[in-house]
């Protein structure tokens, strides 16, 4: 608890919460994001209606106490009395009473999923002296029975179904369709039945003392921060589950106060594409939950100069100036009562990738953030999204399309139809389907099934929708508004222009274009050229220290990675290259020769097919280093498996029992001799741990020749290369040493091997000899083995299999995601390096090669080189390089560009 004991601060009270913590994050932290930031525009002289903020540390204080500590509510009755005074009307006041509101607010926003409570302060006495001085009884009974369906439902857990059914029969008797056609003389009876629920369901009255409406209120919202839900989104968030939230109790403003006044959402830069311009929706005479709930149909935002130019211009302004304070794009949300402009609140809204690569750089341009932050706050995944699929443009455009919509959250997916969430996720999850969610609008509770969804439709909602705002924030495609098309839930089928879509058949969604269609449409993966992105990764190329490069195997993939930003190979693959249809009988050839000679006649086949693979790669990296490793995997990976073997040839003999001709008796004969030579090899070759056998360098001293052919084709290739003029760099790498004797021998093979090729050739070539880092006794030895090697590559994949000492490639589908579960190990160490095993074995063998060699080029060229947290590792452990797939190469430049900035900014 705070030092001065403050758990409650008035809205105009910022510069109290400022002088007890250090920053405004920690402001944030304390007063939640939408409170800090209703207290700045307080403070910035926006209209924002009085209120006060119980923050995160009464949370914690009441989850502590398992009810609201008096100090907490003593505090919040003493702030209400100051909002009293501030608006000059009194809580429970019959003729001009104060009414407010009750929302949570926690540090980071989760739109929608934990509670809220409007109009408290009503009961009968008041909404009678009310109705008697607004002259509008219908206005305020419509008020009063809101609350008491928010209230009964959020508090007291009475189910929300009974309250509809209210309702529907309320229509049906007064003959209407849409509750805004039902009376007074209606809602007033509509609010008796409701309260008769309560009493009926709880045993107890509705409570009637405003002050008592309230502390439930605010200790509901306190509760809710644990609901199912709340906790839910956070773990899809990765929001800590320690923050709390905090309440915003805040003065009521109508925008249903009738024709006049209009409530409406903004945001002050287009949220899919990033333009610069006010985007909105609003709705005359009506109030802010019908604008998000998106159960009527909005008006843009520019109409609404039509209706209230005042409003509307002074709005513009206000957004003009909150964005350039906030220097973010914000997300606002305004109410107009008879003409007054009100704002509810800001905050940075959320928004598309492209949409964030762009307003970054454009707030560069106009000066509000500098070059540094626009690096920052683009995430690294959002990189990603720009290499993520779209509906191939041809197949789409002859296309019939099913429905249009609002094109919200960009990017294709394709999917089986899912009419409701438990559906989406059960299907996605158990049945490992790809899975779009179809529904007429979605609600907090149907996060589950936007999470496992590929992608969302919606029938009704705007922009500024649930729908639209969660699909953005997790990156999933989207189109909402689709109002052409019909859902029929009793017979699972979507229905649009005639056509019927079954639950479970497919249809691809264009969220780009905001656009359904029938079946599953074919999807291609676009190019970087968004000059956006292009510039971001430029800034990002200046700030970063780390060098990317890729692993990759064939030229095209190099050539790929280049153009992605790639500054060389970190790791070509050799094997990959074996198993190629026309190669693989060849190394098969080889690894079952019964002779020398036979052996020699094999790999003297391979030779020329792999100069050509690494004469492509030169070229395609022109003038860049090209590590290549020699071959790593265990032989038998290249025959077919033991298990099979014995199972063919015993399939043989039977049918050969059943064979007539000679012929197929010869053929069949045939056949078994050469299952029967696999066999034999194979089961020579068969080893308990193969990953911990005959494999890596071992295979290299095993078969020297082997070596030497791998060792001939790069430097032919090298040779060749140079002299048609291409600037070659070979880096000759040896996989999985555990002894720097292994490394000397194999540098002595291959030193004798590429001087002779280069005698040959009458040319030298630059080149560096380098050693793979994957067993934790190389690492420990590092600064013997920086002796020979001129290099080192972290293999990250095997170093965690072999510091960890589990499989890496059992663990995933086994034990580990369990342990994952039960937060026995924070992250998949496949993934993320371990920061405190792998992360000090590296440092160690940084420390120890480089003390035997200065200038060792360091680098990783596991999986975890495509990995944000891995790479800033990797910086804090000053690596070279890291190396990742070419899809990978722009993402790992902005992540390593962010580790440097942020390790400054800690003083590096
Ligand atoms: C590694 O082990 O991290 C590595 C890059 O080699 P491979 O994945 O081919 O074993
Ligand atoms: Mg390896």
């Amino acid at each position: 608890m705070s030092a001065d004991g403050k758990l409650v601060y008035l809205f105009s009270e910022l510069n109290a919460a400022e002088s007890r913590v250090e920053d405004w994050d920690s402001v944030r932290g304390l007063l939640g994001g939408k409170g800090a930031n209703l207290a700045e525009m307080t403070r910035l002289g926006v209209p924002v209606p009085p209120g006060f903020i119980v923050t995160t540390e009464a949370c914690g204080a009441y989850q502590d106490a398992g009810a609201l500590p008096d100090e907490v509510w003593d505090q919040a009755l003493a702030a209400t009395e100051q909002v009293e005074k501030a608006v000059g009307r009194k809580l429970g006041d019959v003729r001009e009473p104060l009414l407010l509101s009750c929302r949570s607010g926690a540090k980071f926003s989760m739109p929608g999923m934990m509670d809220t409570i409007l109009n408290i302060g009503l009961n009968d006495q008041v909404a009678e002296g009310m109705s008697q001085a607004t002259g509008n009884p219908r206005f305020v009974f419509d008020l009063y029975r809101r609350l008491v369906q928010m209230f009964s439902s959020v508090v007291l857990n009475v189910p929300e179904h009974l309250f509809e059914e209210v309702l529907t029969a309320a229509r049906r008797h007064a003959g209407v369709d849409t509750d805004p056609e039902l009376s007074a003389g209606d809602w007033r009876d509509v609010t008796r039945r409701f309260k008769d629920i309560v009493k009926t369901h709880t045993g107890k009255p509705f409570p009637t003392d405003p002050r008592d409406q309230l502390k439930l209120a605010t200790e509901a919202v306190f509760r809710s921060w644990g609901g199912k839900r709340a906790v839910d989104y956070r773990n899809a968030a990765g929001i800590p589950h320690d923050l709390g939230t905090a309440v915003n109790i805040q003065t009521m403003v109508f925008g249903n106060f009738g024709e006049g006044s209009g409530t409406g959402v903004a945001m002050s830069r287009n949220a899919a594409t990033g333009e610069r311009e006010l985007e909105g929706d609003f709705l005359v005479n009506a109030q802010g939950e019908d604008v998000v709930a998106g159960t009527r149909q909005t008006r843009p935002l520019a109409e609404l100069n039509d209706f209230m130019p005042e409003a509307y211009e002074e709005f513009g302004r206000i957004a003009h100036e909150l964005e350039t304070h906030f220097r973010n794009m914000q997300d606002m949300e305004f109410t107009i009562e008879r003409g007054k402009l009100w704002v509810l609140q800001t905050r940075d809204g959320k928004r598309t990738a492209q949409a964030e690569v762009r307003i970054a750089v454009d707030m560069v341009d106009e000066g509000l953030i500098s070059q540094r932050e626009a690096v920052l706050r683009v995430k690294p995944d959002q990189v990603d999204f720009f290499l993520h699929p779209q509906l191939d443009p041809a197949q789409a455009e002859s296309s019939k399309p099913l429905a249009k919509g609002l094109n919200v959250s960009p990017g294709a997916a394709v999917g089986v139809v899912a009419l409701d969430a438990d559906t989406a996720e059960r299907w996605a999850r158990d049945g490992g389907k790809d899975v779009i969610m179809v529904r007429p609008e979605t609600k907090p509770e149907d996060v589950h099934g936007m999470l496992a969804a590929k992608g969302i439709v919606t029938l009704r909602g705007g922009r500024t929708s649930h729908a639209a705002l969660v699909a953005r924030q997790f990156g999933k495609p989207a189109v909402v508004g689709a109002d052409s098309l019909e859902i029929d839930l009793d017979k699972r089928e979507l229905i649009a222009d005639g056509e019927v879509v079954k639950e479970g058949e497919w249809i691809s969604i264009d969220g780009t274009n905001g656009i359904v269609y029938m079946g599953q449409l074919p999807t291609v993966v676009p190019d970087l050229g968004n000059p956006y992105l292009l510039k971001i990764l430029q800034w990002a190329d200046e700030f970063r220290r780390l060098q990317v490069r890729a692993n990759a195997d064939y030229p095209r993939d190099a050539e790929r990675a280049r153009e992605y930003g790639a500054a060389g190979i970190g790791l070509c693959r050799t094997e990959h290259m074996f198993f190629e249809s026309d190669r693989l009988p060849v190394v098969q050839r080889m690894i079952l020769a019964k002779s020398r000679t036979e052996r020699a006649e094999a790999i003297a086949e391979l030779l020329p097919l792999q100069r050509n693979d690494f004469a492509g790669l030169f070229r395609a990296m022109d003038g860049l280093p090209v590590i290549i490793r020699l071959l790593d995997p265990p032989l038998h990976e290249f025959l077919p498996a033991y298990d099979e073997l014995i199972q063919d040839l015993a399939d043989l003999k039977v049918r050969l029992q059943h064979m007539h001709t000679m012929s197929e008796i010869d053929d069949a004969l045939d056949q078994i001799r050469i299952k029967q030579d696999f066999l034999e090899r194979v089961s020579a070759l068969r080893e308990a741990n193969p990953m911990l056998g005959s494999r890596g360098v071992r295979l290299g001293i095993l078969i020297p020749e082997l070596t030497r052919m791998q060792t001939r084709a790069i430097f032919e290739a090298a040779c060749r290369c140079a002299r048609e003029g291409v600037d070659v760099h070979p880096e000759v790498m040896i996989p999985l040493p555990a002894h720097v004797k292994e490394l000397q021998v194999q540098r002595e093979a291959l030193e004798n091997e590429a001087r002779t090729v280069m005698t040959e050739q009458g040319l030298e070539v630059d080149y560096k000899f380098g050693s793979m880092i994957e067993v934790p006794r190389a690492a420990l030895t590092a600064a013997e083995m920086a002796g020979p090697a001129e290099f080192f590559s972290f293999g990250t994949n095997d170093l965690t299999q072999t510091t960890f000492g589990i499989s890496r490639d059992d663990a995933e589908a086994g034990f580990l995601m369990d342990y994952i579960r039960k937060g026995i190990l924070a992250d998949n160490p496949f993934e993320t390096i371990d920061p405190d095993g792998l992360g000090r074995l590296i440092h160690l063998a940084v420390e120890g090669g480089r003390s035997t060699r200065p200038d060792l080029e360091i680098g990783i060229c596991g999986e975890h080189g495509g990995d944000p947290r891995s790479i800033a590792l990797c910086h804090r452990l000053d690596l070279d390089y890291v190396s990742c797939s070419p899809y990978r190469v722009p993402i790992a430049r902005l992540a390593a560009a962010q580790a440097a900035l942020q390790a400054e900014g800690e003083g590096e």
